[in-house]
């Protein structure tokens, strides 16, 4: 047994989990639609969410508020008022036909860790804040992250002027909710007011299943790079065109896609790569392709790592387009650096993990967070919670009620055993 009392949890109960469950399909039903999951920024089911989480916050015995772009921030002061705080959080936006358990698992637990605490009457010797971001998945505006970039202080004003699908501006639809776009710089936050940022969220992948652990400790969000490439050749009759005569550009992407996998299973450090669209022109079954247009997606546990895998991948496409006299066009069209964890959070996360009787296994996150952003003002560390498959994005999402107890407990355990280190 651990020398941590939580006296709410006592054996074969799974308190926090429970409560956590409940409030997950709660917070599902605030829907675009009853058939789908969808939570979209700025829509009357954000206004709605995000009452709900402002309930619980308070319940849990936070000061809470909405901030100046739709953030729930809450914050339970430490043993004296007005305390630099340990910021817990994660995003309560969605997909479109999403799983319930992306982004708002890791609001929604880091309030049941205070609300825990709150009954118990425990101060730590700082604040404890939890922001639920209100946009991250960018699924309404063509840019992620709303939420957590305008709490860094690196909002991009220039955004406010794109529009939705129905041509609403971001401007427009802040002022429809009630909120001043003028303002959105009151939303950001100074550095000496945070000692750290610590995400819990589901890992979106298959790897904790596979070790059959619940939990686990992220060592870096990875960097990605994203290219468009274009094949040029020769168009021609699928009949009278001999095989040696032809310049195919299908055929050539073929052996670029064969080639981009190959290079990256057998790479040993957490190199991934994607082609996730195709398409070939003219596209006709009795038609030589002449031009074929595909996506290339790359992401590393680091930005090293990366920028010489993507250096690598360019000159072997590069060689096939030559040895087939295709013309090859290839731009980068997103580029985002790595995130590391901080090693000093991460400690702390593995003694958490390791003290509720799990092996503390380190992996990488693939998929964007919040931390991304958070990173200019804050050291970063996040906590991984297994899922059902490693399915994400996905109605099928589901994380065991055991486990999201499990992840409560050991980010309850990180909280009142967090020493500060230097967020600098
Ligand atoms: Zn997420």
């Amino acid at each position: 047994m651990s020398e941590m009392e939580v006296d709410t949890a006592g054996p074969g109960k799974l308190v926090l989990g429970e409560q956590i469950v409940d409030r997950i399909n709660e917070l599902a039903a605030i829907s675009e639609t009853k058939e789908h999951l969808a939570r979209i920024f700025l829509t009357p089911e954000h206004r709605l969410a995000a009452d709900m989480i402002l309930t619980w916050m308070r319940d849990a015995g936070m000061s809470a508020h909405l901030d100046a772009i739709g953030n729930v921030c809450g914050r339970y002061e430490g043993d004296r008022p007005g305390l630099p705080c340990l910021m817990l959080g994660s995003h309560y936006d969605t997909v479109r036909d999403a799983g319930k358990w992306d982004g708002p698992l890791g609001v929604i637990t880091a309030i049941s860790c205070v609300a825990d605490l709150n009954r118990r009457g425990k101060r730590l010797p700082f604040a404890i804040e939890v922001v639920g971001f209100a946009d991250e998945e960018g699924v309404r505006f063509a840019s992620t992250l709303l939420g957590s970039r305008a709490v860094a202080g690196t909002f991009d004003e220039s955004v406010l002027v794109g529009g939705d699908r129905d041509g609403i501006s971001m401007r427009d639809a802040l002022k429809t909710f009630g909120l001043d776009p003028d303002h959105i710089g009151a939303a950001a936050r100074a550095r000496r007011e945070l000692l750290g940022y610590i995400e819990l969220h589901i890992e979106q992948g298959p790897v904790l299943e596979a070790k059959n652990l619940p939990v686990g400790v992220v060592t870096a969000i990875a960097g990605a790079t994203r290219m468009a490439a274009r094949l040029t050749g020769m168009a021609g009759h699928a009949g009278t065109v001999p095989m040696a005569l032809r310049r195919d550009a299908l055929v050539g992407a073929a052996e670029c896609i064969s080639t981009i996998e190959e290079f990256c299973r057998t790479d040993e450090n957490g190199l991934v790569g994607t082609v996730g669209y195709i398409q070939a022109m003219p596209g006709a079954t009795n038609v030589i392709p002449g031009q074929v247009s595909f996506t290339i997606d790359i992401r590393a546990p680091t930005d090293m790592h990366r920028k010489r895998a993507v250096a690598d991948i360019v000159r072997r496409i590069e060689a096939i387009a030559k040895g087939r006299k295709l013309a090859l066009q290839l731009d980068v069209t997103h580029e985002n650096r790595t995130v590391p964890c901080a090693p000093w959070l991460k400690v702390q996360i593995a003694d958490a993990i390791a003290a509720e009787g799990f092996a503390p296994l380190e992996l990488p996150s693939g998929a964007g967070h919040d931390g991304m952003a958070m990173i200019d003002i804050a050291d970063v560390g996040m906590l991984f919670v297994r899922c059902r498959g490693g399915i994400s994005h996905h109605p099928d999402e589901h994380v065991e009620l055991a486990d999201a107890d499990a992840g409560a407990r050991v980010l309850l355990r990180v909280i009142e055993n967090f020493r500060a280190g230097e967020n600098v």
